[in-house]
């Protein structure tokens, strides 16, 4: 369908050894603009191998995968980065925020490989923090922010670029189920906003809020609540 903005076709991972690990094997799983789905699986299941290849962090070895209408094995590397600038948002269980920066830096970084001047890049900034609940922390160091503070500043660096995907890779992992529930909270009030989400969760709250909930089991997608073709 033309409003897929993640579609993996058949995809496979395998990582070269003796024996081989096949990480996913015909994985196939297309997300629709304004989707919120969870991914779930046990520990070794292939979700952080899903994660990397639906950002393009990483290719298949086999099969196919569809980034924002374009065929990730067409690209070249340095294609394949301004894609992921443009049309992506990543949200990691560690936060990866720059400590030493304030919030409205760290969330500005969200748009450096975009060519976006400074003056914007910071106006942009600013509304995501807003946007996130943030807008009063907006001149704090990040290192000095609580975790489920630290989580909204990197869930406002992924979506200030407006982009057509969001993931997120265990984003409450790393907090108390009081701020894991914020997180959660503020994930869905973004796709009712419009923003599209596929969220990796070991987390059973989390999966359950999501409409969808796809579960792989040895690289496999074993049960998709909602497939679509
Ligand atoms: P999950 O995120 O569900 O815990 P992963 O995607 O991290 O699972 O890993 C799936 C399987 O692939 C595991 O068996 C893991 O050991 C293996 N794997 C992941 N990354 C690599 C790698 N870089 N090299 C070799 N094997 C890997
Ligand atoms: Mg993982």
């Amino acid at each position: 369908m033309s409003d897929a903005v993640l579609h993996l076709r058949d995809a496979g991972r395998t990582y070269p050894g003796t024996p081989p690990v096949e990480s996913l094997r015909g994985v196939d799983l297309t997300v629709h603009a304004g989707e919120l789905v969870a991914v779930v699986g046990p520990s070794g299941s292939g979700k952080t191998t899903l994660l990397n290849l639906a950002a393009g962090l990483d290719r298949p070895t086999s099969g196919s995968v569809r980034l924002a209408g374009r065929a990730v094995a067409e690209l070249s590397d340095r294609q394949l980065s301004g894609l992921r600038a443009h049309a992506l948002g990543v949200v990691f269980q560690q936060f990866f925020l720059m400590d030493s920066l304030t919030s409205v830096d760290n969330v500005a970084n969200g748009l450096l490989y975009r060519g976006v001047p400074a003056a914007r890049r910071r106006r942009a900034a600013a509304e995501a923090l807003d946007r996130v609940g943030l807008a009063h922390r907006a001149g704090h160091p990040a290192g000095k922010l609580s975790g489920g503070e630290r989580q909204r500043v990197a869930i406002a660096r992924a979506i200030v670029g407006r982009p057509a995907l969001v993931l997120a890779d265990e984003p409450t992992g790393n907090l108390d189920s009081a701020n894991g529930a914020q997180i959660l909270t503020l994930l869905r009030d973004l796709n009712a906003d419009g923003v599209t989400l596929l969220v990796i969760t070991h987390d059973p709250t989390v999966a359950a809020a999501c409409p969808r909930r796809v579960e792989l089991r040895d690289g496999r997608v074993v049960a998709d609540s909602e497939r679509t073709p």
